[in-house]
């Protein structure tokens, strides 16, 4: 392959493909946007971010803004719940900050999408164009053309597949069939601080862990609201995202934890629903000028929230590559080398957190409070180095 002044083409408009836009123009790369829904934006409220996600920001020309709009917290806290007592805690002060030289925040969605929305919109390298679903692309020596759900189609040098969980592009590049229902269902609700009960305002990511279910909640956009996400194992046999529901509904899978506990979920409104999916790491992410990218490549469980901070290290190291190889599937097949065996050991060990520690019972649940309790702080960086302390480009 040759290096082409074709634009690379861009499927999906969320974290990932904005990210890939805006790495893309940091070296000097155009890049066409197509989304899919008539409108750029993010549903959901809260996300968490690792340091490796504040390393991805700064690469992408962000770091400013993105470090206004977070909630700097202070804990990674986990509680037992079915006794409300604290299991053990992660800190996230000042010797975690100098560990991994960035600190661990909590932002709204909207509000990251925002900001990297609004740097792609700032850039003369980006065209960013909605009501652009694409459905199939094509491709020669030189070229991929993308063709999207109207019948209209576009031709790009490259074609990054960042279409999410249920990825076209992926259906073309790895045929393999739909994710996997994990069983798990989320619910989530955001309700105005001074809502939450006062004793559990902590400055906090705090986990309530219990047989087959969980709860997490912590503080967003400037401790105006706290964000409540609730999970309970009731093996959920079909997808869902987003579907409203009641009260009692979430509380079905709660009957059995400490009071206080329930009282967190009591205070929730307007919950909505998601069935949770993800799928096992796979290497095909790359058909000759097509590249998977976020959750097309690698959807995972939330369970150590890094699917978003995954896909922006994905973003940098896309771009890193594509600007240190002429030959642009030289440049690909460096982009899967270096990002497969992480994503795939983060895609894994969200699963086995989902196992071990959020949901045992039991003698299960007995053991993980042993061994999760001796661990201290310097423990804790220590397990924890190979996640925040990479980049995207190697650790
Ligand atoms: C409950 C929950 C909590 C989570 N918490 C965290 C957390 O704390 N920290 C974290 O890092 N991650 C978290 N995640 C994961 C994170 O939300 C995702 O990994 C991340 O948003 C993936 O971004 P993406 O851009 O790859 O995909 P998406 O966000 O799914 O974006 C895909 C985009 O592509 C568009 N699209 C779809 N198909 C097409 C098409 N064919 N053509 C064009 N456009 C298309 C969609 O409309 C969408 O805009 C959580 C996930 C869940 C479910």
């Amino acid at each position: 392959m040759t290096v082409t002044r074709q634009p690379v083409l861009i499927a999906g408009g969320g974290i990932g493909g904005l990210a890939a836009a805006l790495g893309l123009a940091q070296k000097g790369f155009r890049s066409i946007l197509l989304e899919k829904a008539s409108a750029l934006g993010e549903i959901g409220a809260g996300i968490q971010l690792g340091p490796n996600a504040f390393h991805a920001f700064d690469y992408l020309g962000v770091g400013a803004a993105a470090r206004g709009m977070a909630v700097y917290i202070d804990q990674l806290r986990l509680m037992d719940a079915l006794t409300a007592e604290e299991i053990t805690h992660v800190d996230l002060g000042e010797p975690f900050r100098v560990r991994f030289g960035n600190p661990y925040a909590v932002v709204h969605r909207g509000d990251l999408h925002g900001v990297l929305l609004k740097a792609c919109r700032d850039s003369d390298l980006i065209e960013l164009r909605v009501s652009s679903e694409v459905v199939r692309y094509d491709q020669d020596g030189s070229t991929v053309t993308a063709h999207l759900a109207d019948g209209a189609w576009v031709t790009g040098s490259l074609l990054i597949g960042a279409d999410g969980l249920w990825s076209n592009v992926r259906k073309q590049v790895a045929s393999d069939g739909p994710p996997r229902v994990s069983g798990h269902t989320t619910y989530r609700s955001v309700i105005p601080t001074d809502e939450m009960p006062e004793d559990l305002r902590w400055n906090a990511a705090t986990l309530w862990a219990g047989p087959k279910c969980h709860i997490v909640h912590y503080p967003l956009s400037g401790w105006k609201v706290f964000n409540l996400v609730v999970t309970y194992h009731n093996d959920a046999p079909e997808p869902v995202a987003g579907m409203p529901v009641s009260e009692e509904e979430v509380m079905r899978g709660f009957g059995h934890v400490h009071e206080r506990a329930k009282a967190i979920i009591r205070h929730g409104k307007n919950w909505k629903l998601w069935v949770l999916c993800d799928r096992d790491p796979t290497e095909r992410w790359l058909d000759g000028r097509v590249a998977l990218l976020g959750d097309a490549a690698h959807p995972m469980l939330q369970y150590f929230a890094q699917g978003a901070c995954q896909a922006m290290e994905d973003a940098v190291c896309l771009s890193h590559m594509l600007s240190h190889h002429d030959d642009q599937a030289t440049a690909l097949e460096h982009y899967r080398v270096q990002r497969f065996p992480r994503t795939a050991r983060v895609q894994l060990t969200s699963r086995a957190i989902g196992e071990h520690i959020y949901h045992p019972a039991g003698e299960h649940a007995r053991l993980r409070n042993a061994i999760m309790s001796a661990k201290t702080s310097e423990d804790w960086y220590r397990d924890l180095a190979w996640l925040y302390g990479g980049t995207g480009l190697g650790s």
